[in-house]
C-alpha cells in the first residue's frame, strides 16, 4: 500500500498494522511532507490553537543505575547535584508564575530520595502541589506500594520510559533492570489514579520493526502522553562513539503517533536540539513543549545537559513568543487543568 492509501484507511477508522507503521516511518520527500501535514491536521482538530507547556526541574542527577546511553549513569565520573526541597519549590513557583501548565519533577534513581519510604520525594511533590500547579512525577522505577502515596502527594502524571519494547535491546541498554518491573510502573501508576507517559528512543540500534512495535505498544498501553526522542551520544558512556542520527526519524515517529492516537499529548522536546528543534516538532504534530528550564539556576537537561539553558533559550518567555509566531498559544493553567481533571476522572479507581 502507498502511504496515502494508509493515511486514507486510518482516516476511515482502520487499525494500522505493524507493516503500515514501518511504511509510514519510511516516508521521504513529498510523502514525508504529506505525513506531517496529516499529523498537523489531526492535532489541530484535537487541540485547536492550544499548545501545552511543561517546565522541567531535574532536581537530582544521582542515579544507582548504569544505562549505557545515559550521561548520568552511576559509573560516569561527573559533577552531580541534588536540589533541596525549598529550592525545588521555588523553581516550580517561578515556572507557575510564568504561566507554565505543568511542572515535570525529574530525578535519576537517587537512593537518597528513595530512602525512608520516599519521604523526601513525597515532601517535594506535596510542596509543589501546594502552589496549585499540575505535576508530572518522573522519579524512575519505584515499588508498587509507593504509587498511591505519590498520587496522594499530588502527582497527576507518572512518567517512566521503556525506551524500547524489544526485550533483547532493552537488556543491553538498561543494564540489570527488569523489563517487566519498568513496564508495570505505568500499570501501577494508572491503578493508583495517575495519568501515565511512556517513551521510545531512536538511534540506539533498533530496527524499523522495533520502532513500529514501540509506537503500537505505547498506544495500546493507553498512556495519555507518549513520546519519541533521538539518542544523543553522551561523553564518558559506552555509546559515546555511536554515530548519531538526524532528527527525521523522531519527527516521523511524532507524526505517526499523532495520526494513530489523536488524543494523546505528544512532546516537542527542547532536550535534543534545543529551541531550534521546537518548530519542526510542532510541525510534525506534537502538542506539548517539554523541557522548558528556568535559566541561571544551575539546572541540567537529560539528553543535552547544557543546551540552551543558561542562555535563556529554553526559558518560558522565549518559548511563548515562538509559539505565538506560529499562530498558536499556550493553554492557560485553567484550560490545561480542566483537561487533566477530565482525563483523571476516566481512570479514577472505583471505591
Ligand atoms: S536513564 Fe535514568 S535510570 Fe538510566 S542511568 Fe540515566 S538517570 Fe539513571
Amino acid at each position: 500500500m502507498e502511504i496515502s492509501d494508509i493515511l486514507d484507511a486510518v482516516r476511515n477508522g482502520a487499525q494500522a498494522t505493524s507493516q503500515d507503521v514501518v511504511k509510514l516511518l519510511s516516508a521521504e520527500g513529498r510523502e514525508m511532507e504529506e505525513l506531517f501535514a496529516e499529523a498537523r491536521e489531526v492535532r489541530d482538530r484535537q487541540f485547536g490553537k492550544h499548545v501545552f507547556a511543561y517546565g522541567f526541574v531535574y532536581f537530582s542527577t544521582y542515579c544507582h543505575n548504569n544505562c549505557t546511553f545515559c550521561y548520568y549513569r552511576r559509573t560516569n565520573s561527573i559533577d552531580r547535584y541534588r536540589k533541596s526541597p525549598e529550592e525545588i519549590i521555588s523553581l516550580a513557583a517561578d515556572l507557575k508564575d510564568a504561566g507554565i501548565d505543568l511542572v515535570d519533577l525529574t530525578m535519576g534513581e537517587d537512593e537518597h530520595m528513595y530512602a525512608d519510604d520516599y519521604s523526601e520525594l513525597l515532601e517535594i511533590i506535596s510542596g509543589v502541589k501546594k502552589l496549585g500547579i499540575s505535576i508530572m512525577a518522573s522519579p524512575g522505577a519505584v515499588k508498587k506500594e509507593a504509587m498511591p502515596k505519590i498520587k496522594a502527594a499530588g502527582a497527576d502524571f507518572y512518567a517512566v520510559y521503556q525506551e524500547t519494547h524489544n526485550r533483547d535491546l532493552y537488556s543491553k541498554l538498561r543494564l540489570e533492570q527488569d523489563f517487566d518491573f519498568r513496564y508495570n510502573q505505568r500499570v501501577w501508576a494508572r491503578e493508583a489514579g495517575m495519568l501515565t507517559e511512556d517513551g521510545m528512543m531512536v538511534g540506539l540500534g533498533e530496527s524499523m520493526e522495533d520502532r513500529a512495535d514501540a509506537i503500537l505498544t505505547m498506544g495500546a498501553e493507553k498512556c495519555e502522553q507518549i513520546r519519541c526522542m533521538t539518542f544523543v551520544p553522551q561523553a564518558g558512556t559506552p555509546l559515546q562513539t555511536l554515530e548519531p542520527m538526524d532528527s527525521y526519524m523522531e519527527l516521523k515517529s511524532i507524526a505517526v503517533m499523532r495520526i494513530l492516537f489523536p488524543d494523546r499529548f505528544i512532546p516537542a522536546t527542547l532536550d535534543v536540539e534545543g529551541i531550534e528543534g521546537m518548530k519542526s516538532r510542532l510541525d510534525a504534530g506534537a502538542s506539548t513543549i517539554t523541557s522548558i528550564v528556568v535559566p541561571h539556576r544551575h539546572l541540567a537537561g537529560v539528553a543535552q545537559p547544557e543546551k540552551d539553558i543558561e542562555s535563556g533559550g529554553r526559558s518560558v518567555q522565549h518559548v511563548f513568543d515562538l509559539v505565538a509566531d506560529m499562530g498558536k498559544r499556550i493553554a492557560t493553567q485553567n484550560e490545561f487543568r480542566s483537561m487533566i481533571d477530565k482525563l483523571e476522572e476516566r481512570i479514577r479507581p472505583k471505591p
